[in-house]
């Protein structure tokens, strides 16, 4: 295998994220650049860092098989979570539209993903601007 060849399987690796115990998966159209560390009171919880993408273009497995869904608030998005490990791995849009943002749990891929990311802290809490 090429240097070329091997660095490509990498990237691909890194793509992909699981929750803890396996059952869901998730996989990435583009490596991330920002993600969103938000305070509201969901997010302070799951401790979730968020990258976003459009809603059909993440490959998930597993889901809604082996999810829970929590839908709250103003029922804009739907939480899920896996229904084993109860690991937070998706946001989806409500209703669930081609297109629309979808947000990924990016705490379920390889650590080294988030080296090359900017993470943004949101105030989700109170004012809904980004704190920089
Ligand atoms: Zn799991």
């Amino acid at each position: 295998m090429s240097k070329f060849e091997s660095s490509i399987q990498r990237t691909h690796a890194m793509l992909r994220g699981t929750c803890h115990c396996g059952a869901v998966t998730v996989e990435l159209p583009s490596a991330p650049e920002k993600a969103t560390d938000c305070n509201c009171s969901i997010c302070r919880r799951s401790g979730a860092l968020w990258a976003y993408y459009e809603f059909g273009t993440v490959r998930i497995t597993g889901h809604p098989e082996n999810t829970q869904q929590y839908i709250q608030g103003d029922r804009t998005l739907s939480t899920v979570r896996c229904a084993t490990c109860g690991c937070v791995t998706h946001w989806e849009p409500l209703p669930p539209e081609l297109g629309k943002r979808h947000g990924v749990n990016l705490r379920n891929f390889d650590p080294k993903v988030l080296e090359s990311v900017r993470i943004r802290r949101f105030d989700g809490a109170d004012t809904w601007k980004f704190m920089e």
